[in-house]
């Protein structure tokens, strides 16, 4: 990959790693557990455990992905930014446009694990 590309990618993924990071201390008070004393107005601790699930599940997923921009950066670093993972084959630049954190390319990502 070319400077200029690797630049380009460099910035969004450090922008993407700001946004994911912002977005996990915004979440860090939905995902604490939930209060025993019931005093949360009308919603029930039932509909609380429910929201409190669905904002775990966000915030997990935030930190899958903001681990996978972490080694993408690792990866500017090192040179290997931009090849996929499995097959070692050039990603395509709509896709690292589209998810600059991206691991597989097209082809092995639709190919289940052998
Ligand atoms: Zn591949």
């Amino acid at each position: 990959m070319d400077t200029i590309s690797l630049k380009k990618y460099e910035a969004m993924l450090g922008e993407l790693l700001a946004m994911l990071e912002a977005e996990l201390e915004q979440s860090r008070v939905t995902a604490a557990p939930v209060a025993l004393d019931g005093s949360m107005g009308r919603i029930s601790r039932g509909d609380a455990m429910q929201v409190q699930q669905v904002a775990l599940e966000v915030r997990r997923r935030r930190e899958q992905r903001l681990v996978r921009t972490q080694s993408a950066l690792q990866r500017v670093a090192k040179g290997t930014y931009g090849r996929c993972g499995r097959c070692q084959s050039a990603i395509g630049g709509e896709r690292l446009d589209a998810f600059p954190d991206v691991v597989l390319c097209v082809r092995c990502a639709s190919t289940p694990k052998r």
